[in-house]
């Protein structure tokens, strides 16, 4: 399957934030992991604070997973200050759940400034990021994205 790659993102969103870097590095995580064969395999399910810039994330995981609001696979449950994700192959029955840091939002939220906090951020390693049952651990979030600057 093709998918848009992270610049797409940016497109589709508007700016290239480190919240929307998030999102996409979540999804692109959960598909490397699940391998879904359709755009219908995967379900997404996301727990953030329903304001931005938290939101943010979930344009990353529509534009990296292909669960979209449209097809309604992607569900959003609104919760206080933690980003956390669950991402299903519901033909295969596998799925992973991963939590961004604590301190990774607290950081994030810091910069003044879109391009400090994502340069920041894909130096950072998976397990770095986010905590959970997750694959890929030492590889950067700049790689997992296929972005470099
Ligand atoms: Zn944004």
């Amino acid at each position: 399957m093709k998918y848009l790659t992270f610049r797409d993102a940016g497109v589709f969103h508007g700016h290239m934030g480190p919240f929307l870097a998030l999102g996409y590095a979540a999804g692109r995580i959960a598909v490397l992991a699940l391998k879904p064969e359709s755009e219908f395999d995967l379900l997404a399910e996301i727990y953030i604070p329903l304001k931005r810039p938290y939101s943010c994330v979930i344009d990353g995981v529509q534009c990296s997973t292909k669960c979209t609001l449209g097809k309604l696979n992607l569900k959003v449950h609104a919760v206080n200050e933690i980003i956390s994700f669950i991402f299903r192959n519901v033909k295969r029955g596998n799925s992973i759940r991963l939590k961004v840091r604590d301190y990774v939002i607290r950081r994030l939220l810091g910069f003044s400034k879109n391009t400090e906090g994502l340069s920041w951020l894909l130096e950072q390693t998976v397990y770095s990021v986010f905590e959970g049952d997750i694959p890929f651990k030492n590889i950067r979030l700049g790689e997992v994205l296929g972005f470099e600057e």
